[in-house]
C-alpha cells in the first residue's frame, strides 16, 4: 500500500537536494544576504526546500535586468515568435504538468486529485495568451483638426512588471500574470508566496526553456518584505497584485509614490443565492463545494448562502450531509477531497472565526473542529463546517474567514436578498440558482460583483474577465482587460498636407 504520510517517494526529481535559489537574468542566484528560508509540506510538516530570501538587493538586482531585458533583443520580439515563445511554453508546462502540481499539493497541501485537476485551464490559459499575442492592436480615429493629420493608436507595453501572488494556487497565479506579460512584451519580476514558491520558481525555468531571452522572467522568493521592496522600487512600472487586502493597500501606498499601475485581486465574501424554484441536487454540491473547495482558501468563494425560506430546512440537512459524506485525507492520497489548511497561522485565524460563530449565536450543523485522527496530526485539518441562523451582522458572516465555514441564511424575498447580498465591503463574485430566467437575469444586474454566476459556481475561463468590485479590488485578469492591464495606449497624428 503507498504511503501517504511522507512525501518521499513523491518529490520530483527537479527538487534535487531541495535547495533552490534565486532566478534572475537567467540565472539561478544565491541572494546577496545568503539569506534563506524553509518551506514546509502542509500536509506531513516535513522539509520539502530551502530556499533563497531575496532582499532589497536581490530585487533591484531582478528589476535592472528586467529593464535591460525589456529594452533589449526582446523588445525586437516580433508577436509571431512571442505567440511561437507561449504555445513551446504550454507544451513543456503539459509535459511536466504532473510534476507541477504535485510541487503545490507538497507545499500547500492543496489535494493531488484537485492539483491535477487545473491541467485544462492551465493549458487553455497559456494558449489564449498566445492568441492574444498576435492580436493586439491599436485603432485609426477620425479627428477634427483643422489640418490635416492622421491619428492612431500604438499599443506598446507598459515595461516591468512586479508580480506578487498568494499561495492558495500557486502554479495557476504564476501563469496568469506571466502569461500576458510575454503576449505584450513585457517583462516580470515574480514574488510568490512565502508558503509556497516552487511551482512558480519552475514554471519561469520553463519560461527560459521555452525560449524567454534572459531577464524577461525574474523570480524573487522570499516573504513580505520582498514584496514590499518590489512595490516600493522605483524602477517598477506595473504591479500585479494578487492577495489579501490589508497586504493590498500596503503595495498601494508604496507603488503611488512612482504612480504605477496597479492591479490588485483581492479577497471577498461572496453570496450565492438559492432561489426556492432552483435546482436543489444541482445547487447543493455545487454550493458547498463553492464554501469547501481547497479547504475554503479560495477569493471567490461563496461563503454566505441565501437561502429561501420555503427549501431553507432541507438545503441546510442536505449541505450539511454533503459536507460530512466529503473524504478529509492527506494531500497525496489521490481519493482525498478535503486538504490541510496551508499553515499553523492560516489555521489560527479559521479557529478563531470557528469559536465566534457559535458565541455570536449562530447555529453550527456540522464541523466546526479541527481533525488530527487517521495521520493528520502533522497539519492542520478543520472539518468541512456548517453554521445555519446565521445573521447578516455576525462576523462569520461579514470578514473573509479562509476557510472551510458556510454560514446559510435565510430570505423571504427577491429584494430583501439583494440587498443583503450587496450588504458587505467586498464584491469579487456571486451566485443565482433559480429555474427563471428572468429573476436570474434581474438578480445578475443588480448584484455588485465582478463575477456572476448563474446555476454553477467557480466557472472560469482566460477569455471571460474576472476581478474585483468595492473591496475586493480593482482591474480584471481573464478578458480583454486582463491584456490592456499590461499595454500602454500612445496616440499619434501625422501631418498628411
Ligand atoms: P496572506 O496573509 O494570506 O498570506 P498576503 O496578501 O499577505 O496574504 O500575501 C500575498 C502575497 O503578498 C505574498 O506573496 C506575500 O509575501 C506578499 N506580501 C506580504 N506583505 C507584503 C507587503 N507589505 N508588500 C508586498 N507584498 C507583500
Amino acid at each position: 500500500m503507498t504511503d501517504y504520510s511522507s512525501i518521499a517517494g513523491f518529490r520530483p526529481a527537479w527538487l534535487g537536494d531541495g535547495r533552490k535559489k534565486l532566478l534572475i537574468d537567467g540565472q539561478a542566484v544565491e541572494a546577496r544576504s545568503g539569506e534563506t528560508f524553509k518551506s514546509f509540506s502542509a500536509s506531513t510538516g516535513e522539509l520539502v526546500a530551502e530556499l533563497a530570501l531575496a532582499g532589497e538587493a536581490d530585487v533591484d538586482r531582478a528589476v535592472k535586468a528586467s529593464r535591460a531585458a525589456f529594452e533589449g533583443p526582446w523588445s525586437r520580439f516580433k508577436p509571431a515568435e512571442r505567440q511561437a515563445l507561449l504555445l513551446r511554453l504550454a507544451e513543456l508546462v503539459d509535459a511536466e504538468f504532473d510534476d507541477l502540481a504535485m510541487l503545490d499539493t507538497l507545499e500547500m497541501g492543496r489535494p493531488i486529485t484537485a492539483s491535477k485537476g487545473l491541467r485544462g485551464m492551465l493549458q487553455r490559459s497559456l494558449r489564449h495568451f498566445a492568441g492574444v499575442a498576435s492580436a493586439i492592436h491599436g485603432q485609426t480615429l477620425g479627428n477634427s483638426f483643422p489640418v490635416e493629420l492622421l491619428s492612431y493608436t500604438l499599443r506598446e507595453p507598459v515595461g516591468v512588471v512586479g508580480a506578487i501572488i498568494p499561495w492558495n494556487g500557486p502554479l495557476f497565479s504564476a501563469a496568469w500574470k506571466i502569461g500576458p506579460v510575454l503576449a505584450t512584451g513585457c517583462t516580470v519580476v515574480l514574488k510568490p508566496a512565502e508558503d509556497a514558491g516552487l511551482s512558480a520558481l519552475r514554471f519561469a525555468e520553463l519560461c527560459h526553456e521555452a525560449g524567454v531571452p534572459p531577464g524577461v522572467v525574474n523570480v524573487v522568493t522570499g516573504a513580505g518584505a520582498t514584496g514590499a521592496a518590489l512595490s516600493a522600487h522605483p524602477d517598477v512600472d506595473k504591479i500585479a497584485f494578487t492577495g489579501s487586502g490589508p497586504t493590498g493597500q500596503r503595495i498601494v501606498e508604496a507603488s503611488a509614490r512612482t504612480f504605477k499601475k496597479v492591479s490588485m485581486e483581492l479577497g471577498g465574501k461572496s453570496p450565492n443565492i438559492i432561489f426556492a424554484d432552483a435546482d436543489l441536487d444541482a445547487a447543493i454540491p455545487a454550493a458547498a463545494m463553492g464554501v469547501f473547495n481547497n479547504s475554503g482558501q479560495v477569493c471567490a468563494a461563496g461563503t454566505r448562502l441565501f437561502v429561501e425560506r420555503p427549501v431553507y430546512d432541507e438545503v441546510v440537512a442536505r449541505l450539511a450531509s454533503f459536507a460530512q459524506g466529503l473524504k478529509i485525507g492527506l494531500s497525496l492520497d489521490p481519493s482525498t477531497q478535503i486538504g490541510p489548511l496551508v499553515s499553523q497561522r492560516q489555521y489560527e485565524r479559521v479557529a478563531g472565526y470557528l469559536a465566534l460563530g457559535p458565541q455570536q449565536g449562530a447555529r453550527l450543523v456540522t464541523g466546526g473542529a479541527r481533525v488530527t485522527e487517521g495521520g493528520l496530526d502533522k497539519g492542520y485539518w478543520v472539518e468541512p463546517t456548517v453554521y445555519a441562523d446565521v445573521a447578516d451582522d455576525m462576523r462569520i458572516a461579514c470578514e473573509e474567514i479562509f476557510g472551510p465555514v458556510a454560514s446559510i441564511m435565510p430570505f423571504d424575498s427577491f429584494d430583501e436578498v439583494i440587498a443583503r447580498a450587496n450588504s458587505s465591503r467586498f464584491g469579487l463574485a456571486g451566485g443565482v440558482w433559480t429555474k427563471d430566467i428572468n429573476k436570474a437575469m434581474a438578480a445578475v444586474k443588480r448584484i455588485r460583483a465582478g463575477s456572476v454566476w448563474v446555476n454553477h459556481y467557480f466557472a472560469m475561463d482566460p477569455a471571460v474577465p474576472f476581478g474585483g468590485y468595492k473591496m475586493s479590488g480593482f482591474g480584471r485578469e481573464g478578458g480583454s482587460e486582463h491584456i490592456d492591464a499590461y499595454l500602454q495606449t500612445k496616440g499619434v497624428w501625422i501631418r498628411t498636407e
